[in-house]
């Protein structure tokens, strides 16, 4: 067993490593850094420097990296060892306080939306001293933000780092109203539950499907699905208890605080949920979670799925984005107060949730839109495409009773007075908790469940943080101006409660009906990307981004062209794997056993001429038209392929995707699923989803 707090952040050159390393007066000034956001001096970012470098080097370390998100989505690094030749034809050591504060990654092959020629690609990586570093493998990785040279963000990070300061600057505005002067900072947190799906190496390197697009494009549905629900929180296999356990292990080593893990729904579909901290290295920590996931299964012989949707009918995989709001002094602004003051301010804050959700359903979905998790919102059991919020029965009951003026409980008539009632007990954990709602409160957070579970966080927490800011900006400008602070505050919250009270949805979000019903309260279904990313430039949201300082107009547009480029891309590779399958394997392999069959029948025949052999006749007979029909299939889908490629600019060519290359694909699909249970286990083309859910 390990001594896990001593394991606990080992690799991490976290503010204990800093305290031990650095002189006092270093470590004072750093610390200012950290804290209120100061700019480092470069004879103390010399010093810091020093004192990581020879820290890394004890841990193994002989490179280090600047470690960025770029709008790839995945992390990037470039490798430079610390080694300095001397005119001996030695080498020293050395790592400098320039080296630390600032890289040059050639950027050129990062994706910037058309923002940047090759000739100007130049973009620079900056430490972002409010996540710490840490040694990966023989690697001392630096988190940094990546800006071009004009000072536009080319990555993930940077325009997070403004959300949250937008929404603090806006917090602290009505923290003062309430007579909060104590208060310096307001920073949101995070806690991403991640799901994830383990599969066998050895299966897995025979699906060029899996290998390619990280989902099965064939596949007939096994005998036994998820149908008996008995996965769920069940005992754990030990191939699976084993990679857990390294799993853990290396996490908590990088000082990432993995709590719980258990089975999922799915087969072969499990979770690992971190304890929530400070949503910046939330991001940072579930990037490193991601890769750590992965490379610790290949040590087991297993592979990790983070697709959304590695298998047709079973559950997608998702990540659920735990968030609230929470001061430095550790007040979190969403947990429900006890004096009808601290009341007040969290129907305030609840309010300004409420109102930026129902206001920009549209940036929440598009925050959440993949080619990935487009398989998922919606099908089972994953959240709707619907935004909706669920507030749980004692809260919807005491805002409608603001709203109405009526009484919330009608046991005692009480009705609900803001500011000097105190609200009744919200159990946290109240077991009608609802698992379908695409955005849920739970107890003193927020659950937005909608996320991809390979997506990256940044992005939807960048758009919940500058959404919410933006509402607060609002009732901060109103409020402010007020004469009368209560009973503008009163007016405030009935009012905006009652616009909003079509977005509270306490029900089934699974059912049919709800989507009917959805329509009819004005909410969006925004099924596609495409469909998503049309609203996207609009000039509420421009408006509303540039407005809070998270994104430039240009940074807006660029992101448009890269989610679309992103998404016609998958699919293309998507095609082209399908039909490399169809002709390659699934083919192949029932022409082998068409053929293994007929000789059978020839040969049968040659010793009992009397032989029916109607069994194989019949089998060939269908084989065959399916075949037949396989291959009329894929033609049609490589036409509409060929031709959706040519549509136009990024949006014709992915709506064209949805329109006809999507339906073909599941078409051509229902096919080739048609034919696998047909074939002999011997000839199959490839491991079914028998193999690859149920032998770990
Ligand atoms: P579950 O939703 O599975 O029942 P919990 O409610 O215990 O689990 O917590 C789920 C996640 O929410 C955990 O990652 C936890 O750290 C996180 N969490 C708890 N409090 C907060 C908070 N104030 N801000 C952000 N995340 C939080
Ligand atoms: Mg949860």
């Amino acid at each position: 067993m390990p001594n896990v707090p001593e394991l606990f952040g080992s690799m991490v050159f976290n503010q204990k490593v800093m305290k031990e390393r650095l002189p006092k007066e270093t470590f004072k000034a750093l610390k200012k850094t950290l804290d209120d956001g100061e700019p480092l001096n470069l004879d103390v970012a010399n010093q810091v420097a020093h004192a990581m470098k020879e820290w890394a080097i004890e841990k193994g370390a002989t490179h280090f990296t600047h470690w960025f998100q770029p709008l790839t989505g995945i992390t990037a690094e470039k490798h430079d060892s610390f080694i300095t030749p001397q005119s001996d034809g030695t080498v020293i050591m050395s790592f400098s306080g320039k080296e630390l504060v600032k890289g040059e990654p050639d950027a050129s092959s990062f994706p910037s939306g058309g923002r940047r020629a090759t000739f100007e690609a130049r973009g620079y990586t900056v430490w972002d001293p409010t996540a710490y570093p840490f040694v990966k493998e023989h690697t001392l990785c630096i988190p940094t933000a990546f800006c071009s040279y004009t000072g536009e963000a080319l990555d993930k990070k940077t325009p997070l780092l403004r959300s949250m300061e937008a929404l603090n600057k806006q917090a602290l505005r009505i923290l003062k109203l309430f007579g909060n002067t104590s208060t310096t900072h307001v920073s949101t947190t995070v806690g991403p539950e991640q799901e994830y799906f383990i599969v066998d190496e050895k299966l897995y390197n025979q699906r060029k499907d899996l290998r390619m697009t990280g989902r099965t494009l064939f596949g007939a549905k096994p005998s036994k699905g998820q149908e008996m629900d008995d996965q769920y929180f069940a005992a754990l296999k030990p191939r699976i208890v084993a990679y857990m356990e390294d799993l853990n292990n290396t996490l908590w080593k990088y000082g990432i605080l993995s709590k719980t893990e258990h089975n999922e729904v799915a087969p072969a579909q499990h979770e690992m949920a971190p304890i929530f901290s400070t949503t910046n290295l939330s991001a940072d920590q579930n990037q490193l979670t991601m890769e750590v996931m992965k490379k610790v299964a290949r040590r087991h012989g297993l592979v990790c799925l983070l697709h959304e949707k590695p298998f047709a009918g079973l559950n997608g995989s998702g990540k659920h984005n735990n968030w609230s709001m929470s001061t430095n002094e550790g007040e979190n602004l969403l947990e429900p107060g006890d004096t009808p003051r601290k009341n007040a301010q969290f129907l305030l804050f609840l309010t300004a949730v409420i109102k930026a959700v129902d206001e920009n359903q549209d940036l929440l979905r598009i925050s959440v839109a993949s080619a990935g998790n487009d398989h998922r919102l919606g099908a089972n059991e994953a959240p709707p495409a619907i935004i909706s919020m669920y507030l749980g029965d004692e809260l919807e009951a005491v805002l409608k009773s603001i709203k109405d003026g009526t009484p919330y409980d009608d046991k005692s008539q009480q009705k609900m007075s803001i500011g000097a009632d105190v609200l009744p007990p919200i159990p946290k954990d109240s077991t009608d908790r609802n698992r379908t709602s695409p955005f849920a409160f739970t107890g003193n957070k927020f659950e937005f469940r909608s996320c991809g579970s390979s997506l990256s966080i940044s992005g939807p927490n960048t758009t919940l943080d500058a959404i919410v800011a933006y509402t607060l900006k609002q009732f901060a400008d109103e409020l402010e101006s007020a004469k009368d602070f209560d009973s503008a505050l009163n007016a405030l919250i009935k009012r905006e409660i009652t616009e909003h009270w079509k977005i509270v949805f306490n029900g089934n979000g699974y059912d049919s009906s709800w989507i009917a019903e959805a329509e009819k309260r004005g909410l969006l279904n925004l099924r596609t990307l495409p469909e998503a990313m049309e609203r996207y430039l609009d000039a509420k949201n421009i408006k509303l981004f540039t407005e809070m300082g998270v994104y430039t107009d240009v940074e807006m547009k660029s992101h448009f062209e890269i989610k679309l480029e992103k998404y016609t891309q998958i699919l293309n590779i998507e095609v082209e794997t399908m039909l490399e399958m169809i002709n390659k394997d699934i083919m192949p392999a029932a022409f082998k056993y068409m053929n293994a069959v007929s000789k059978t029948v020839i040969d049968l025949k040659s010793v009992v001429p009397s032989a029916k052999c109607a069994s194989e006749s019949a089998l060939l007979t269908k084989l065959s038209a399916l075949v037949d029909e396989l291959a009329v299939k894929a033609e049609d889908l490589s036409k509409k392929h060929i031709s959706a490629k040519q549509a136009g600019d990024c949006m014709a060519v992915a709506k064209e995707y949805v329109s006809s290359v999507i339906p073909a694909m599941a078409e051509t699909r229902a096919v080739a699923d048609e034919i696998e249970p047909l074939i002999g286990e011997d000839y199959k083309p490839f491991p079914s989803y028998e193999d690859l859910l149920f032998r770990i």
